[in-house]
């Protein structure tokens, strides 16, 4: 009971280790690299992955989104053990979670989100939704998704061109790496899932937004072009609906 309970916990660790340095070499070389420092790029040894610390050469720190991570999959893991969705399973599910916290952490840290991992997140899509799905209502999810997002995307960006002035220029409010996204939610979540999963999505990135705008209101600096990734709250509204359904029931 106790030794897998620890074996649980260190498979979490493992996977949470594993979502950091992705998240640390993928913005920076698009590929999987020796563990390098995000500020200096001088190489770090593998077991720094491992245990966080700050870079012994420049001095610059990572170790609290580390951190933070670490502690998320170790408990996450645990958690999992018991209450894993049945049609998905322990294994898949925690797949999943990586690939979730790894979007949603990039997204965070650079404001973007990688073709690359959408690539990998559009198979591991494809193949998670046709089991729990099957072909045709994946399919179907997946181009809802992308669709409904692009529509969004195509508006904003003719908002942005009708706002822009010489010189002034907004700041994209949706970025195509968010369509991506929604096309890979759209194919974990099929057809209806992925209009909850949307719906979702936006709730928590416009609580999040108003949360932003009353405390620069309060600081009285409010700017218009402040905008919050709204990748975050894709990647978590897919996670509560595909894992964490019954810790919310
Ligand atoms: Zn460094």
């Amino acid at each position: 009971m106790l030794i897998e309970l620890l074996a649980t916990g260190i498979f979490g660790w493992l996977l949470g280790s594993l979502v950091n340095y992705l998240a640390d070499v993928l913005p920076l070389f698009r590929r999987v690299h020796t563990p390098v420092c995000p500020r200096c790029q001088s190489t770090k040894g593998w077991w720094t992955v491992l245990i966080p610390g700050p870079c012994r050469v420049c001095g610059k720190s990572n170790a609290t989104r580390a951190w933070l991570i670490l502690l998320f999959f170790v408990i996450s893991s645990v958690w999992l053990r018991d209450n894993y969705p049945p049609r998905l399973g322990y294994y898949l599910s925690s797949l999943l979670l990586v690939y979730l916290s790894l979007v949603a952490v990039i997204d965070i840290e650079h404001r973007v989100i990688l073709h690359e991992v959408s690539i990998a997140g559009a198979l591991i899509g494809l193949v998670v939704g046709f089991w729990l799905h099957g072909a045709p209502l994946t399919l179907l999810g997946g181009a809802a998704g992308f669709g409904a997002m692009y529509l969004l995307f195509a508006l904003g960006a003719f908002y942005v061109r009708s706002r822009s002035h010489a010189g002034t220029q907004l700041e994209d409010a949706l970025g195509f790496g968010d369509v991506n996204l929604s096309g890979v939610i759209g194919l974990l979540l099929g057809w209806p899932g992925v209009i909850a999963g949307l719906f979702l999505g936006v709730i928590l990135g416009g609580a999040a937004s108003l949360v932003v705008l009353v405390a620069m209101l309060a600081r009285r600096r409010y700017r218009v072009d402040a905008s919050i990734p709204y990748g975050p709250f894709l990647a978590a509204s897919a996670a509560m609906l595909l894992i964490f359904r019954t810790a919310m029931l």
